[in-house]
């Protein structure tokens, strides 16, 4: 998948219009786990709302997504039907919460595979029954529960166990682990790794926490106000970030042997809406320079990391 120059601005009701998305950029290869980072309000969501074609105008949406073809240019109809969890599917935040309280587990996923003209119940709950063993739940009695009659951490991997029903390509995880315990937490992470290892799934994990993606991914995006800021293999950005941001949020999550000193402290946030000049990290940035309020940066590549900064740029 490639996504290119992706942009989303929301209209807002009283007719101020956000940019959520500023021309996002992304390939994405077969087999990736790709942790997608960044705090509240950077605009991971939208990415994934873009992605699966669940923005609705007045909202506005411009750019590319190719897989076989260029998936925000099709008509709706075609992308459901060809696309659709067919080829790209979604575990929305707060997955939990979802699920139909009146249905047992397997009309989920009778249901599921109905909306796709799968009518074949036999085969469905036989392939239901494979996913949640992957899962490492039990099928046969999990299949005949109510979701009230589940914890948390069960609801999750049956969300997952639904995204893949019919073997989509590639997966988008948003927020997979944030409301569950941290034991809970481990787990769904080992199992979603020994997807992408025996079924070869490609994975966009989004999170707000990056210190659970080097556990899953070996690619990190960081995203920053709409854009990503920096883009490469997990172990470089972790162990040498090149972005203030990257380095800002990784120093936010001491050890229990971090100095005081080396958290970098940042300035303030930007207001919704506020428009920023030049590079849109600038008044939280501690290396900014003058040319930073001006001047937007391009992405620059330094050994395999694509990175938005013009500190890097003045050295090429
Ligand atoms: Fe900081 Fe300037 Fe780099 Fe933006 S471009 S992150 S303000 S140094």
């Amino acid at each position: 998948m490639d996504v290119k120059d992706l942009e989303v601005e929301y209209v807002m009701p009283n007719n101020i219009k956000v940019k959520a998305l500023k021309g996002v950029t992304l390939s994405v290869s077969k087999g990736d786990v790709i942790g997608i980072v960044g705090e509240s309000g950077s605009g991971k969501t939208t990415l994934a709302m873009a992605m699966m074609r669940m923005i609705k105008p007045p909202s506005i949406v411009k750019g590319s997504i190719i897989m076989d073809d260029d998936i925000m240019k099709m008509p709706l109809s075609e992308f459901n039907k060809r696309y659709r969890w067919v080829k790209l599917s979604m575990v929305p935040q707060a997955s939990q919460n979802v699920l139909n309280p009146t249905m047992r587990i397997a009309d989920h996923f009778i249901d599921t595979a109905k909306a796709h003209g799968i009518a074949d119940k036999g085969e469905v709950i036989k392939k239901a029954e494979e996913l949640l063993s992957l899962m490492r739940l039990d099928p046969h009695r999990t299949l005949r529960l109510y979701p009230h009659q589940l914890s948390g951490g069960m609801k999750q991997r049956i969300m997952i166990a639904l995204a893949i029903l019919l073997d989509p390509e590639i997966v988008i995880m948003d927020e997979p682990t944030s409301a569950l315990d941290v034991v809970t937490q481990s787990s769904i992470l080992d199992t979603i790794k020994e997807l992408n290892r025996k079924l070869g799934l490609t994975v966009l994990f989004i999170t707000h926490d990056i210190t659970v993606v080097p556990r899953v991914a070996n690619k990190i995006a960081v995203m920053y106000d709409g854009n990503i800021v920096e883009y490469g293999p997990m172990t470089d950005v972790i162990h040498e970030p090149k972005h203030p941001y990257t380095m800002s949020l990784i120093s936010s999550t001491p050890t229990m042997n971090t100095k005081l000193s080396d958290i970098v402290e940042l300035h303030e946030i930007a207001q919704i809406g506020e428009n920023i000049t030049g590079c849109s990290f600038w008044p939280r940035c501690p290396h900014r320079m003058d040319r930073c309020k001006y001047e937007v940066p391009n992405y620059v590549m330094v050994n395999n990391t694509s990175v938005r900064c013009h500190l890097y740029e003045r050295t090429n």
